[in-house]
């Protein structure tokens, strides 16, 4: 292709058009805060998504990774890494899972927990056991798998074949649930709020049910903590609300305060069935990658992020439900801790489009749902900004009928 056609058929630029990109070109971060290159000031109630929890370049985390990049950048997952080791244990210190596999991303912990359900069925319970079981409305990543295992069928257009052993049910249908299950069923994998697919958070009665059912059954328990882990609901884990030990749980996005990693945790009687060459990844936890995870887990016990963001969540909703009441586009504000969705009675782009205009970065989840993941740590000044922006843009909107 000629320069100028090249240039044509992608707007000039060199990267696959995978993503609708806002027009904005952000630069720098700190706190609540982002600036683009214009100098234009933003205050974040997106977070990447989910991922900087501890608000952006929070100074222990950046202090721990500027050490690890003086001594040592890489080693292959064939020798022992300390960083690893440390930030396992704290994990498990801090959960009930026994044993840590680390990771690059989201989809690829949600990997792991897969091949890790199957392979215990199949090596350690000698049973032929494979298929997941997941939910209409779930998002679970971008790979073969993890696509296939998502409940939203805009992900899967155009990458048929998808791999066998994944079926779907309707949340919150106990029968369903019920019928579903087989002597083929491995896990069960569930977000405890579907938050891509629009902030919608389980019935609580409903997880316990399951628990049990899957207990009774011998199968396994997945949850997908990779949006509601790391302190983001309230709690460190979202299972903590419910007293439920899933017995196998995936993290990413909030774990590295913005370094990538993921990792997938399970409960002891799950660790032999991954035995040595039966999975791997050449960056899974290494030292940097894995410093910001100790120094991110270590700050968040030390400022109380997961108990500050259940006391900001309750004032930003109860603000939100007194500053948009009333509003005739604004049929339910809901969510758990600093995750929370607006849920509207149609599109919501043009509320994000003028958030930016005005300062506030927020996304949707879904069409019709505004979600809004402020850091941790953020001020009650700082939510009330957003909530003012947010109501004077809806008023606004309504005013000029843009919003029906
Ligand atoms: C973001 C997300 C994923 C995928 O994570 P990636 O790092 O993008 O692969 C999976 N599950 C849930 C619930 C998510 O929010």
């Amino acid at each position: 292709m000629s320069e100028l056609n090249k240039q044509a058929a992608n707007g000039g630029s060199s990267l696959f058009p995978t993503y609708a990109r806002y027009p904005i070109a952000l630069v720098k971060g700190e706190g609540s805060w982002l600036w683009d290159d214009q100098g234009n000031k933003y205050l974040d109630f997106m977070c990447g998504i989910a991922v900087t929890n501890l608000g952006h370049a929070p100074k222990p985390v950046k202090d721990a990774l500027a050490k690890q990049l003086a001594e040592l950048w890489h080693v292959s997952n064939l020798f022992h890494i300390p960083n690893q080791e440390a930030a396992a244990k704290l994990l498990t210190d801090n959960s009930h899972a026994d044993a840590v596999f680390f990771c690059s991303t989201g989809a690829e912990a949600n990997e792991a927990a897969i091949k890790l359900a199957r392979r215990y069925q199949q090596k350690v319970k000698g049973n032929g056991r494979y298929e997941i079981l997941t939910f209409a409305q779930s998002f679970h990543g971008r790979t073969l798998a993890t696509l296939t295992a998502t409940g939203q069928e805009k992900v899967k257009e155009g990458f048929l074949p998808l791999p066998e052993g994944f079926r779907y049910i309707p949340l919150h249908d106990v029968e369903a649930l019920e019928a579903a299950i087989t002597d083929k069923t491995a896990a069960v994998m569930i977000e405890t709020i579907q938050a891509e697919g629009g902030v919608l958070p389980v019935d609580p009665a409903y997880l316990r049910h399951l628990a049990k059912l899957c207990k009774e059954r011998g199968v396994l328990l997945i949850f997908d903590e990779i949006q509601t882990g790391m302190g983001r609901t309230g709690k460190l884990f979202s299972f903590e609300h419910y007293g439920i030990e899933p017995d196998i749980f995936t993290l990413a996005k909030g774990l590295g305060s913005g370094f990538p990693v993921g990792a997938m945790l399970a409960k002891g009687e799950l660790a032999e069935a991954f035995s040595a060459g039966s999975h791997g990844s050449t960056f899974g936890g290494t030292p940097i990658a894995t410093a910001a995870v100790k120094a991110t887990i270590e700050t968040m016990l030390s400022e109380d992020a997961a108990g500050r963001a259940a006391e900001t969540g309750e004032y930003l909703v109860s603000e939100l439900r007194a500053k948009l009441a009333g509003n005739p586009f604004v049929r339910d504000i809901r969510g758990q801790g600093l995750l929370v969705g607006i849920a509207c009675a149609g599109p919501v782009a043009p509320v994000v489009a003028e958030g930016q205009k005005r300062g506030l970065l927020v996304i949707t989840a879904g069409p019709d749902v505004v979600r809004l993941l402020p850091n941790l740590l953020v001020s009650r000044e700082e939510v009330d900004q957003a909530v003012s922006i947010l109501a004077s843009i809806f008023a606004d909107l309504t005013a000029a009928a843009q919003l029906t």
